[in-house]
């Protein structure tokens, strides 16, 4: 796809206007900090990972730094994003993975990202587009429910979703759609009680209440 249907387009100039800073969210200075972050911020805010990831990757800023941490230890140092115990041991089983088969670097191709603990397509996808700049476009809660409030898609799976609009947005623009849905989905087309009335997209939106 080199060029997207006028209508795609046009979403997609109008957020790009509106949020011209958007991007990732998440704090991170390498590709492992960054697969950590992203594990933790499962059914959690971006501002709370990076309030714990501060200190955390300060201290342990590699593979080879938090595997010396126990599994009680690090659940109690990541408790306030919740599902703290799964977490965790995904965070100490992926940090080991990558020490035996990866010399404790991150894999950069979607096969293997998706074989260690606690990483899923989404999560992958984000690694890849963030960390590696490569073409990705991962669909997380909010990707899904504006999309589709959109009627970019009517995917029921976020693997789908993923599929129908890769499929109608060139690859350069993969990543920077998936940041401009973010943002969107965060700031005004939230779940509950979406702001239509002070949207960008209100006459684009099939959606609008
Ligand atoms: S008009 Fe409403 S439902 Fe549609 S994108 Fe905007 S906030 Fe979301």
């Amino acid at each position: 796809m080199d060029q997207p249907n006028a209508r795609t387009a046009e979403i997609i100039t109008i957020l790009a206007q509106t949020y011209p800073k958007a991007g990732c969210e998440l704090n991170f200075s390498n590709p492992y900090q960054l697969l950590i972050a992203t594990i933790l911020s499962a059914q959690c805010t971006d501002i709370k990972v990076n309030a714990v990831t501060k200190s955390l990757f300060a201290d342990y800023p590699s593979a080879q730094e938090i595997i010396k941490l126990s599994q009680t230890e690090l659940e109690n140092i990541i408790r306030p994003l919740g599902l703290f115990h799964n977490k965790a041991r995904n965070i100490l089983s992926t940090s080991q993975i990558l020490l035996d088969r990866y010399q404790g670097e991150v894999p950069s191709d979607m096969a293997s990202l998706v074989s260690l603990p606690g990483v899923g397509r989404k999560t992958a996808n984000v690694i890849l587009s963030n960390a590696f700049n490569f073409p990705a476009l991962a669909v997380d809660t909010h990707v899904f429910r504006v999309s589709r409030r959109l009627d970019l898609t009517r995917g029921k799976t976020p693997h789908q979703v993923e599929l129908d609009l890769t499929a109608q947005i060139p690859r350069d623009l993969w990543s920077k759609t998936h940041h401009l849905l973010i943002w969107h989905g965060r700031r005004i087309c939230k779940a509950q009680k979406p702001a239509c009335p002070s949207c960008p997209l209100l006459d684009l939106c099939p959606s609008a209440q």
